[in-house]
């Protein structure tokens, strides 16, 4: 089994745009191509999971949620880092229409989507991290029994504030952003 990284999206790869709809806007943060580069060189499967409740709430279609993840894709792919797998929640409990309004085990923290690329990419996940700006995130690292590191891109410096010191003590690394993240991961969890 290997082991895996996963990582959000918005906020944490690529700049925080709220409900994101045109690829013109999309910009990679600095630190995300060297920090997925480092994941990939140090053997580790690269897995994207992020909510796009857009779909759901009829901003945009999940064709384009793919388009976003091809042109990201090509993006950080030419500078040498690689994405393993996409995976995104389309679903809102309460907001839109069937079938995208619904209860789903996918949209974060629910571990559907952890679980579904375990099982594609034989991942040992107690032994992965979840990446990400947002306590969603977080709280999706807890819940599959992953490590979490808390980035401070994106939301990331809001969420450090709003957060308890119970709920801090429970994060295994703050990061300035992915590359910190990254090379913490590989440096072997030296605080
Ligand atoms: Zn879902």
């Amino acid at each position: 089994m290997r082991k895996a990284v996963f990582l959000d999206r918005d906020g944490t790869i690529n700049e925080e745009v709220e409900y994101l709809d045109d690829l013109g806007d999309l910009r990679i943060i600095k630190g995300a191509y060297k920090g997925i580069r480092l994941l990939n060189h140090a053997g580790f499967k690269v897995v994207v999971i992020t909510n796009q409740s857009g779909v759901a709430r009829g901003f945009f279609s999940e064709e384009f949620v793919n388009q976003v993840h091809g042109r990201l894709s090509y993006m950080l792919g030419q500078r040498g880092a690689v994405v393993d797998r996409w995976l995104f929640c389309p679903h809102h409990p309460e907001v839109g229409s069937p079938p995208f309004r619904r209860v789903c085990r996918c949209r974060k923290p629910g571990i559907g989507l952890v679980e579904k690329a375990a099982s594609e990419l034989d991942i040992d996940v107690e032994g992965s991290f979840f990446i990400g700006d947002s306590l969603s995130d977080i709280r999706t690292a807890w819940n599959a029994g992953m490590g979490s590191i808390l980035v401070l891109t994106g939301h990331g410096k809001a969420v450090f504030d709003s957060l308890s010191d119970e709920e801090l003590c429970q994060i295994d690394f703050i990061a300035h952003d992915l590359f910190d993240a990254s090379r913490w991961i590989v440096q072997g969890r030296k605080r």
